[in-house]
């Protein structure tokens, strides 16, 4: 085994960008109009765009990957921050000089900011002729019909029954190795910072049936890895009102709800190749029978993405988490107890939350070090219009001290991060290939078990297959390692 001395840590350059837009892909498009989406946000948003794509191919439209080639151009906006709505802003900017070349060009707003926004964005951005809500994605047809014949078209309704659970999405711009699968909608946890439950709606999940018929054609695709997207996935819950097939120990064939756990059995078990994730798991639902089985399945991935937001009781207590600090750590000795010290466990931190004092910012960089997270997203605190935090509290910790706290979490999980990332060297970690790398040509790269990175020479591999490889360096981002 190679000793760690001799290895090199490499610098942090290739971290990932979670914050660029994803764009549509090309499809064939004789005789057809051209769609154009380019999709902001979290992964739900990316997996809502494959919805909408596939509503408008039966409308007779084709993707592009050019905003410029495109009759119609789609936003999939995010609203979770005010700097994720400029974004938007900005680009309206550019699509307005766009479609003062080609007049005919429709521009459409979809998702969560333009669920906030309403017919205030038609008010507001003279470029936008259509605005549809998360639940509205089935009448987007007949919007552009509506925005085609000169009358700008809303439809912001929330539904507590939409899952679109019928509609096979459109892998846009996929690997065609990985893929997101909505197992649910909304949120009903009213975090007081979070604008979720109002541009997302009410929380609902989606049929269990359908959600393993989606998994089994991605497999039989080719793909060989899915992620289970909702909001709270520990709250998942569906209640039979028919019978089905007897899924032994599943809870599917009884007639009790089909829980989490359930549900990820019921994917583990379509095929040993195919590879679960699931996000987000939330601190106040998970439980140990989740944990459970994970640890019982190979294939399910040794990786839990649970937000603890802050590490202090009171601040977890106005931002209406439901749980305070020791009930966060229990649940992370949970995990260490039942999957060991190898599983992944990444989080959300948020710096300078209404009233956050110093000492209860050293709580949120203290439970850090409590956990040693492998990853982390963090956030300066931003005040949404309408939650309960914008409603009940002021937003009275100054932007500089918001920004000098969130370096400091920056910071601290940058040191986390490539500490965790050394304990796999010098371990062979079973990669699931995705593709080229970055950088090179002559190398690929593919995920660990705990959603790391691995880049290693190409060989004569290819994407879709599993290698096992020796991990010899890392960033705090990266492995890299040899097909062993
Ligand atoms: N449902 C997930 C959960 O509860 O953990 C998170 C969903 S939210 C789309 C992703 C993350 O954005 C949150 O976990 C939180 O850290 C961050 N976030 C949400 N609202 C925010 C706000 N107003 N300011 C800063 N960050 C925010
Ligand atoms: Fe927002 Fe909280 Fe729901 Fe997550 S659980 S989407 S943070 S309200």
């Amino acid at each position: 085994m190679t000793l760690i001395s001799e290895l090199t840590i490499l610098q942090p350059a290739d971290k990932e960008e979670v914050d660029l837009p994803r764009t549509s892909a090309d499809e064939p498009a004789i005789g057809k109009k051209r769609l154009y989406i380019e999709s902001y946000g979290c992964q739900m948003n990316f997996a809502d765009s494959e919805i909408v794509a596939s509503v408008m191919r039966n409308a007779g439209f084709a993707t592009t990957s050019s905003a410029e080639d495109a009759d119609l151009i789609f936003l999939n906006t995010c609203a979770i921050r005010d700097n994720a709505e400029q974004k938007v802003r900005n680009r309206l900017k550019h699509l307005t000089g766009l479609k003062r070349q080609k007049p005919e060009l429709l521009v459409g707003m979809l998702g969560c900011m333009a669920e906030r926004l309403k017919t205030k964005l038609l008010e507001e951005e003279k470029v936008v002729d259509l605005v549809a809500g998360p639940d509205a994605y089935r009448d987007i047809p007949k919007l552009v019909e509506e925005a085609e014949s000169g009358q700008k078209a809303v439809n912001v309704f929330l539904s507590r029954e939409e899952t679109y659970a019928d509609i096979a999405p459109i892998r846009l711009n996929s690997n065609g190795v990985t893929a997101f699968v909505s197992i649910m909608r909304g949120c009903d946890n009213m975090c007081s910072f979070c604008v979720v439950p109002f541009t997302r709606g009410r929380e609902r999940s989606r049929d269990p049936h359908s959600i393993v018929r989606e998994c089994q054609d991605l497999l039989d695709q080719g793909y060989r890895e899915v992620t289970l997207l909702g909001q709270n996935v520990d709250s998942y819950k569906w209640a039979e009102s028919s019978s089905l097939p007897d899924g032994e120990g599943t809870g599917v064939g009884s007639t009790a709800p089909v829980t989490f756990a359930n549900l990820l059995e019921l994917v583990a078990l379509i095929h040993p190749d195919l590879r679960v994730r699931f996000s987000t798991s939330h601190p106040k639902d998970i439980t140990d029978d989740v944990l459970h089985i994970m640890a019982r399945y190979d294939n399910i991935c040794n990786y839990i993405h649970l937000p603890a937001q802050s590490g202090n009781s009171r601040v977890l207590k106005l931002m209406n988490r439901t749980y305070d600090r020791p009930w966060y750590e229990q649940k992370i000795h949970s995990i260490r107890r039942i999957l060991g010290e190898d599983c992944g466990i990444s989080t959300d931190m948020i710096s300078g939350f209404c009233t956050e004092t110093e000492e209860e910012h050293q709580d949120s960089l203290s439970l850090m070090d409590f956990v040693q997270y492998d990853y982390a997203y963090m956030f300066a605190y931003s005040e949404r219009p309408g939650t309960l935090a914008a409603k009940k509290y002021a937003d009275d910790i100054p932007e500089d001290v918001k920004k000098r706290r969130l370096n400091e979490i920056i910071a601290k999980q940058l040191a986390h991060s490539a500490a965790r990332n050394q304990r796999h060297i010098g371990q062979v970690q079973r990669v699931l290939i995705e593709g080229p790398s970055k950088r090179s040509d002559a190398e690929l790269c593919g995920r660990n078990d705990q959603n790391k990175m691995v880049v290693f020479p190409r060989g004569d591999w290819q994407k879709g297959q599993y290698v096992n490889v020796l991990v010899t360096e890392c960033t705090s981002a990266t492995l890299r390692g040899e097909v062993v």
